[in-house]
Order: structure tokens, then sequence, then C-alpha cells
């Protein structure tokens, strides 16, 4: 494990645009709650799951039915959001934030809804699937904080007029096209991408990794970091796994660059 290590140091070190993209994995070790393990939302609540399917319809057919529940005057969803919003980051997230300062990692691409990497540092990330800080306008586009409402009168409208939805894209919601285009243009852009805790198995954000690849093995090298071996090691869309926990790995990668670094410019 050791030699990979030293290679994923290599290899971002030389790199001259690397990309993260992040998955639950990264999260659960900060005990975000996720939905499908053993003890997940949807496992343990059968009633939840039916309910997350019909969020996005529900919103488009009554914005104020969907408020309600989503603060848990009606259902239960306040719950969720609000224990998501108190979790705080893990060594995983403070080495990507570290690789970012260190000007080798130019974007994070996240699956995950937590706002973890950026209360880590991480300055420049896309939300693939929305963000609990934010709200959205499907008509315009625009978002806002969560704390710029008050969410005493719902639903709350944008500045066009429309009602705002929470940034989370629900089951069945298209993954705003704006986030999509630019995650694209990075897949086709990064000369590394590092994949952190994510089987990439949900599509269309499983596509980035195949993306990169489709250019070809010496224009970007692929890093997985994974508890497990996924559809990407299987398939060799990825040079190598890491096998074990994004906190743990993560800040030894960081060691060993920070260590080429100063070889580096130790000797000019
Ligand atoms: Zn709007």
């Amino acid at each position: 494990m050791h030699d990979l290590i030293r290679q994923a140091a290599a290899d971002l070190t030389a790199s001259s645009h690397a990309i993260v993209l992040t998955g639950a994995g990264i999260s659960t070790e900060s005990g975000v709650p996720d939905f499908r393990g053993p003890k997940g939302i949807w496992t343990t609540n059968k009633q939840a799951e039916a309910q997350a399917y019909q969020r996005y319809e529900r919103f488009l057919d009554d914005p104020k039915a969907y408020w309600e529940e989503t603060l848990g005057t009606v259902g239960s969803g306040s719950d969720f959001y609000n224990q998501m919003r108190k979790v705080e980051p893990n060594p995983g997230h403070h080495a990507i934030a570290r690789l970012e300062q260190l000007g080798i990692v130019k974007w994070t691409i996240t699956q995950n809804v937590d706002g973890l990497h950026e209360k880590a540092g991480t300055r420049r990330v896309m939300h693939y699937h929305g963000s609990v800080e934010k709200l959205r306008c499907l008509s315009c586009g625009s978002r806002f904080g969560v704390d710029e409402y008050s969410l005493d009168k719902l639903p709350p409208l944008c500045r066009c007029g429309r009602p705002l939805k929470y940034d989370v894209v629900h089951f069945k919601e298209p993954i705003p096209s704006d986030i999509m285009d630019a995650a694209e243009e990075e897949a086709m852009k990064c000369d590394v991408m590092l994949i952190c805790g994510t089987s990439a198995v949900v599509y269309p954000f499983a596509a980035l990794p195949a993306m990169a690849r489709s250019r070809g093995r010496s224009a970007v090298k692929i890093i997985e970091v994974n508890a497990e071996p996924t559809p990407l090691t299987h398939q060799g869309i990825s040079d190598y796994l890491i096998q074990g926990k994004t906190g743990e790995i993560l800040p030894l990668v960081v060691d060993e660059v920070s260590k080429l670094l100063s070889r580096r410019d130790g000797h000019g």
C-alpha cells in the first residue's frame, strides 16, 4: 500500500490539472448518515425511502407542501438536513483542502450534499447533487444561502418570483445543467483524477471517470481511494486503487506530496 501512496503523491505532484471526485465514503467517516448501508436511512425506514422518490414531483405540484414537509411541520425531513449541517469534516476532507492550497487540486466535484469540503477549507467545490447549505431556483438557476431566508413564509421565493427548492437534487430531478457542463469540462481537461469514497455507479456522475478514461492512458491518471474495489477497479477505468479509509490514506498522500514539493523546490 505504501508504494501506491508514494505513486499517488508522485502523480499528483507531476500534474498540472488534478481534480478530485468524492462520494458518500468520505462523509460517512464524519458520521453523516448514509442511505443504503445496513443502518442507512432508507434501509431502516421504508416510508422515508418512498417519500424520497416523491420529493421532486411534490415540489413541482405543491411547493408550499414540499417546504412544510422539508421543515418537519408535516414530514420528518428537517431532522436529516439539520443533522447533516452539524457534522464536522474529517482528516480526508482536510487533506483535499490542503492539496488545493498547494495548488495541485483545481476542483473538487462531490456527490455529497453536506458542506464538509467547504468547512475543511476547500474553495472550488462543485456540488453535483446540490447542497444542504443552499436553495435553488429551477427557473433561472439562481442559488441562495439557506441562511439568507427566514423560511417563515413558505415557499421561499426567488428574485425572479418563482418558488425556491432545496438545492439538493432529488430522485428523478435532473442534475443542474451548469454543474453538469462544468464537471464534464473538468473530466475532459484533468491530467489526474483522484476518486475518493465513491463506487461511482450512480449516473450521470459515474460517466465522469469513463469520460476521462476515453482520452487514453497517457492523458490522465485515474486514482481510486476506496474501502473496497469498485466497478472502476474491475473495468480497468482506474489506474490503481489504494484500498482503505479516505481519512487515513489521504493525509499520508499529502505528507508524501509535501516531501516531494520541498525536495523539488529545494533543488530548484
Ligand atoms: Zn429565479
